[in-house]
């Protein structure tokens, strides 16, 4: 019977009963102590569990270790009370006080598993297991039967209370502080905290006692110390066993640190991993690969009717720097674009350097959002000159968007989209940026099906070249420019401008200029057999073929193969074409004419001619663009033009060649200016060699009054 009164039942009397065991006593404080231990050690274990049932089952062992622990102790130090009457623990109560222990112990530990408490969320779980441990404290005294009544001083008691939420309090503070840490130090704070608590524990429960007198009736006897022996057993029995299962718990603990370090290191490597196969070791930025997982993932968490945009980026020219300047001040730039890329955005938003010079990344729209802003803020910061090798130098870039899910369901696509419109960029003069549409879309389809039809046609004859005759002033042919021919089997004839543009784009235009080569020689060969030795055949060639340094020996092949001298051949360049790369298409030109081959500037006057830069070129003619002989007679200016050039030509000692000549009137004024050659219907349509050798036959020079 517990008695929170301090008043005598009648007939009782106060039974001074103050000894204890002092053995027990200090193995109560020993197990309290180490109890303290174990859960100090099992926090960690709680919070370094990444599954629920790692972190329950840390829980779990912790509860009882700690729970058992504080709950023998207690039983352990109420054995060692030498009160001289014999008692008897009711098994039910005794088994209700440690499951309390138990239960008390596993909110604690259960607390400790959280990310943080506030300040009131400690007070309130600090009181809770102080209530806990004296609700089990108590409920273990109920199970003490005996003759004695307990009575008990609720001032004491309360005091009781509030050490057992004090040292709870201590806990869960020391618990949170060390939580995580390693090292000896960790370790020395661990054991003395546990010492500490262990104290308060004990102290907890000596008051509690201290709140007890024990009262038996009037004449009871105190039957001597006989039992004490009997609980000496007992309290060895239990102490070993909490001492065992407190082993157990520190054992699990310290299998979980060891568990937990090995995962950690596990985690460090694969991070070091991670950051090498997902980024640009020269950026650091996300790669490639991870960006289109990365965007992935992000459009597969979007919530339904969020959008997105992706932004390219691409460096006007950056060639031009590897090429000039190296390719360490390339990687330096890629750096520094990089660096204000990044000083623009969030830090979250995920930014690749995709491929080489191109940047991607990827910005969240919410529900209705707009790019442009961004896009704008981009290139602003981009404008200002880089400081490479002490040079400013100001670059300019192309950007091309995609937004998801109008131009793109996934990051394949997107890119693609985005790639198309950076494409778009470039093609119309560079420095913009520009949101895909469905026509750039078209295009590309449009480009990729006829690249397949030409490579096709390329592969099986179904290309021809037609010829169209070059004239002396007096009407008679000097040469044949060869021109080529596709007869496309769904769309009929094609322009050779439209299908050369597709060879140029998709890299087919070194083997369709080379086809066309072997074939004029081939039939130059043969009209040569036929007795025309006098002709010569003039044979278009890209600018991008320019660059191919091994394009001179592959002419001089072509000319050997069909016993053709070098001077019976002329390449035609356009003029735009050359300003490009213009130091290694001068070189290569220079290369061909030394092997006899001349070289006309084709469409002269069309582009950015300049004067300075034509005497530098290794040619021998020029060809006047069209559209200054196609206004012959009625537009003075143009007239000017074309004897201006054929003026200038002459003075570099060039000759020149009028194309699209039509009309006898044309004809009439370019002779008069001194024009070298003629071209154009006047004379003969491109033909196909068959209609050619008719024409040979009898020029229709007999027909143009000269
Ligand atoms: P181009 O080299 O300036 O060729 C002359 C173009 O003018 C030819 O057009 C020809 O048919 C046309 N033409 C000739 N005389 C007259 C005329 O009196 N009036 C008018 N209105 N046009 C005339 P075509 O055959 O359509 O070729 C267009 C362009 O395609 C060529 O311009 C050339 O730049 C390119 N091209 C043709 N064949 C080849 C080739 O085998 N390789 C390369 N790379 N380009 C080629
Ligand atoms: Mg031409
Ligand atoms: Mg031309």
């Amino acid at each position: 019977m517990l008695n929170f009164s301090t008043l005598l039942p009648p007939d009782h009397q106060i039974l001074a009963a103050n000894e204890y065991e002092s053995l027990l006593v200090v193995l109560a404080y020993l197990i309290a102590s180490a109890a303290g231990y174990t859960a100090l050690a099992m926090a960690d274990w709680v919070t370094n569990s990444r599954s629920r049932r790692g972190s329950e089952l840390a829980k779990l062992i912790g509860a009882i270790a700690l729970g058992g622990g504080i709950w023998s102790m207690h039983f352990l130090a109420m054995l060692s009370f030498k009160i001289g009457i014999h008692v008897h623990y009711a098994p039910l109560q005794t088994l209700a006080s440690l499951l309390i222990a138990i239960a008390v112990s596993y909110t604690v530990m259960h607390l400790i598993g959280r990310e943080s408490l506030t300040a009131p969320q400690y007070l309130l779980a600090a009181l809770a297991a102080g209530l806990g441990i004296a609700t089990m404290h108590y409920t273990g005294m109920l199970a003490m039967q005996s003759v004695a009544v307990q009575l008990y001083d609720p001032l004491l008691v309360v005091i009781s209370v509030v050490i057992a939420s004090l040292a709870s309090l201590g806990a869960l503070l020391l618990a949170f502080r060390l939580r995580g840490r390693t090292g000896l130090r960790t370790l020395w704070l661990r054991l003395l905290g546990s010492l500490v608590l262990g104290f308060a524990i004990v102290s907890m429960h000596f008051t509690g006692m201290a709140a007890l007198t024990l009262a038996v009736p009037i004449g009871f006897e105190p039957d001597g110390l006989v039992e004490v022996n009997q609980h000496l057993e007992l309290g060895m029995g239990i102490a070993l066993g909490t001492l065992f299962i407190i082993m157990v718990g520190l054992l699990a603990a310290w299998a979980g640190e060891r568990f937990h370090a090995q995962r950690l290191r596990l985690e460090r490597v694969s991070t070091t991993l991670d950051q090498i196969t997902l980024h640009d070791p020269l950026t650091h930025l996300l790669n490639g690969g991870s960006f289109i997982q990365t965007v992935d993932r992000a459009i597969g968490q979007a919530r339904t009717g969020e959008q997105f945009a992706l932004l390219m980026l691409d460096i006007d020219h950056f060639k031009r720097i590897n090429d000039s300047l190296g390719h360490a001040l390339g990687d330096e730039l890629l750096i520094q674009m990089a660096q204000r890329i990044r000083a623009v955005l969030d830090n979250d938003l995920p930014l690749a350097r995709y491929a080489g010079d191109e940047f991607s990344l990827l910005l969240p729209l919410g529900q209705r959002g707009d790019s442009q802003p961004l896009a704008m803020r981009l290139l602003e910061q981009l404008r200002p000159p880089f400081e490479l090798a002490g040079q400013r130098i100001a670059m300019t870039f192309s950007l091309g968007i995609a937004h998801y899910p109008q131009d793109g369901a996934n990051a394949g696509q997107l890119l693609r989209s985005a790639g198309l419109a950076v494409g778009h960029c470039k093609r119309s003069g560079r420095n913009r940026s520009q949101r895909f549409t469905t026509d750039l879309q078209r295009d590309a389809d449009d480009l990729l099906s006829l690249e397949m039809d030409l490579r096709h046609a390329l592969a099986q004859g179904g290309l021809h070249v037609a010829y169209q005759p070059i004239v002396d002033p007096d009407g008679a042919p000097v040469a044949l420019e060869a021109l080529v021919r596709w007869q496309h089997p769904v769309l009929g004839p094609l322009s050779p401008e439209r299908f050369v543009r597709v060879a140029e784009e998709t890299g087919l235009i070194a083997d369709l200029d080379g086809w066309v080569m072997r074939q004029a020689c081939a039939d130059l060969a043969q009209l040569h057999r036929e007795g025309h030795s006098e002709l010569r055949v003039s044979v278009n060639c890209s600018a991008l073929n320019l660059s191919d340094r091994l394009l001179p020996q592959s002419i001089a092949r072509t000319l050997q193969a069909e016993d053709l001298p070098a001077s019976a051949l002329i390449l035609e360049v356009t003029e735009n074409a050359l300003m490009h790369s213009l130091n290694v298409a001068v070189e290569v030109l220079g290369e061909i004419r030394t092997l006899g081959v001349r070289v006309s500037i084709d469409d002269f006057g069309s582009g950015y001619s300049s004067l300075a830069y034509l005497s530098r070129l290794p040619v021998d003619s020029l060809k006047v663009d069209r559209a200054f002989v196609r206004t012959i007679p009625k537009q003075s200016n143009d007239m000017a033009i074309a004897a201006a050039i054929i003026a200038m030509a002459h003075k570099l000692g060039l000759n020149v060649v009028a194309e699209g000549v039509e009309t006898g009137e044309q004809r009439q004024f370019l002779q008069a200016n001194g024009c070298n050659f003629m071209q154009g219907y006047l004379f003969g349509r491109p033909m196909p060699l068959p209609q050619l050798r008719t024409w040979l036959q009898q020029p229709a020079i007999a027909a143009v009054p000269a």
